[in-house]
């Protein structure tokens, strides 16, 4: 048999094992900060990492990298890790970066004692000038020389909450003429007067991502730290931050870089998604057209359909943006799997067929989903007036409207074929009604010769006596450009639709009156729909999900 072959990262895996670390040491992580839900970008990485984990029967740890207390909340602990778990991912440990505060200060300690750490006192603004350019060298701060006294006794005032933010931050001691900008004596701690929300006021002086990130790898012997590329010059002062603490015998975590992923019509950054639901443009991080994975359930996308859009972009050395329409295709080759078929009418126009018996009704079987390989059916009921779609009736039509026109036959699905014979217009000549004659010998299903007639289209319909009304929410893409977030001149809220969401009444096929949020259909013709959690019994609201096919006007 054939193997996939390995992508960078498993053949980055693969030569370490050559090279001899055990594979009982790999060990991998996923490090979200708790600043906002996952989007579809964190899909990727989730993927990356839990597939890692899974293939090589490695533990994967969550790890919340919380060293930022101005920006985390409690919640969005909660919604990251339901998300992860939805997705279908078991974590081994759940860990948080807060948890080696102290472990982490004690190190700061040491480094401070070898030299290799300074307390500065200056203005961010002046350290920032200080910085140079990259084609030119820094200019070390007046503070760089401070004794270790001096140092270790400023770096526990700030610890013990005496200064205010800003006055002083830690840095490290590398140097201020190193061609890597971020190797010029980087900040490894800065005053927050926040509290956590784990630690709470435990603490008054918080980790940088850099002083942090390699050091939580290292306690948690993660083999290896991947990440996305915007990181790769951070890797020098990965590893030198490791240098100040590893010991011989512990496992050296490893920092690999990858693509990170956007799709097209929206953004994928927890802090440009913020602004859309604080700046009103969504309802909230959940609000079906937004692109968290949150978002993206209640839209009515399956884990298995996010999971498979992971698997088929794969991971790549470079960024690039992804068209929405492969995710659209995803949940669709999902949906046509699972999707039970149902009949909805969304723009209704009332159809009358003349010579049915007022005031009979039957119930008539209709197959559930013909990719079921034991066929189900369920009962829709039948009468003399129908809702059908208003677009699937023409007065006049050329021979390529396979749908109702005035004195042609089409079939109505899971039922009789019937011939349009008339309308009734009110007084600004709307069609109000549409009467029709059916073949009373045509029942689908019913083996009569009449039943095996062919006619050019079926239409779908609904029995307006029967039909349940429900509120169908449908949207369009929340970006009317391809790539919001690329023009640096533009805010990308400039690019937002909008008109993209759509209200209206639906007339449902009455077993859906029973659905249950979450549950997913194929309203036959019109697309795949699902039942949100603003329904209330009697009061069901559906969110459209995608159409039937790849529609969308380039
Ligand atoms: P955001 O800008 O949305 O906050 P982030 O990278 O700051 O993104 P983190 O919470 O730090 O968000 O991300 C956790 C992990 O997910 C990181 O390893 C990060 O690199 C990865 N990740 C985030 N966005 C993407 C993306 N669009 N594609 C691939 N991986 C991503
Ligand atoms: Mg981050
Ligand atoms: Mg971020």
């Amino acid at each position: 048999t054939k193997e996939k072959s390995l992508n960078f990262i498993e053949q980055i895996i693969e030569e370490d094992l050559k090279n001899g670390l055990p594979t009982e040491k790999l060990h991998f992580r996923f490090p979200p900060e708790p600043n906002g839900y996952l989007h579809i970008g964190h899909a990727s990485s989730i993927c990356l990492n839990f597939g890692l984990g899974l293939k090589y029967n490695a533990p994967v740890n969550l790890r919340f990298d919380d060293t930022n207390p101005s920006k985390e909340e409690q919640e969005f602990v909660d919604a990251i890790k339901q998300d992860v778990e939805w997705l279908g991912y078991k974590w081994a440990n759940e860990v948080y970066a807060s948890d080696y505060f102290q472990q982490l200060y004690d190190w700061a300690i040491q480094m401070i004692k070898d030299g290799k750490a300074y307390v500065d006192s200056q203005t961010s603004e002046v350290m920032a000038q200080q910085k140079g350019t990259p084609s030119t060298v820094g200019v070390d701060s007046p503070y760089r020389n401070r004794s270790i006294e001096e140092n270790l006794d400023l770096f526990e005032r700030m610890k013990n909450g005496e200064f205010e933010e800003g006055a002083h931050i830690l840095r490290a001691k590398i140097d201020m003429s190193h061609k890597n900008m971020l190797m010029r004596d980087p900040i490894m701690y800065r005053i927050i007067k926040k509290a956590h929300h784990r630690t709470k006021d435990a603490w008054c002086i918080y980790p940088m991502y850099d002083w942090a990130h390699g050091e939580s790898d290292y306690i948690e012997s993660i083999s290896h730290s991947f990440c996305t590329l915007e990181f790769l010059p951070h890797r020098e002062l990965y590893d030198w931050f490791l240098d100040q603490v590893v010991t011989e015998d512990n496992i050296r975590p490893k920092q690999r870089e990858f693509a990170r992923r956007n799709l097209s019509h929206t953004v994928v950054s927890k802090r440009k998604l913020a602004r859309l639901v604080s700046e009103g443009h969504v309802t909230a991080w959940d609000d079906p057209r937004m692109s968290t994975i949150s978002g993206l359930r209640r839209r009515g996308y399956t884990a298995a359909s996010i999971r498979n859009y992971a698997d088929t972009i794969g991971i790549a050395k470079r960024d690039n943006l992804i068209d929405v329409s492969l995710l659209e295709f995803c949940i669709r080759e999902d949906l046509n799997k699972i999707a039970p078929r149902v009949m909805a009418v969304l723009d209704p126009v009332k159809l009358v067929i003349t010579n049915y018996p007022e005031g009979q009704e039957e119930w008539l079987d209709a197959e559930n989903n013909p990719e079921e390989e034991v066929m189900t059916y369920r009962k829709v009921p039948f009468s003399k007036e129908l809702y059908i779609e208003r677009e699937d009736f023409k007065e006049e039509a050329n021979s390529k409207f396979f749908r109702l026109t005035l004195g042609k036959e089409v079939r109505l699905k899971n039922a009789y074929i019937i011939k349009g014979e008339s309308v009734v217009k009110d007084e600004h000549g709307n069609i109000t009604e549409i009467h029709a004659t059916y073949d009373a010998d045509s029942r689908s299903g019913s083996g009569s010769e009449a039943s095996k007639r062919k006619v050019k289209g079926t239409i779908h319909w609904v029995s307006a006596a029967h039909a349940v009304e429900a509120e169908v929410r449908i949207y369009d893409r929340l970006f009317v450009d391809e790539n919001p977030d690329g023009n640096k001149e533009v805010d990308f809220l400039e690019f937002v639709n909008p008109n993209s969401l759509e209200i209206v009444k639906g007339y449902l096929e009455p077993s859906l009156s029973t659905a249950k949020e979450g549950d997913k259909f194929q309203f036959q013709r019109m697309g795949y729909f699902c039942v949100d959690k603003d329904s209330k019994p009697n009061q069901l609201v559906f969110n459209k999900t995608v159409g039937l096919r790849d529609t969308w006007a380039k």
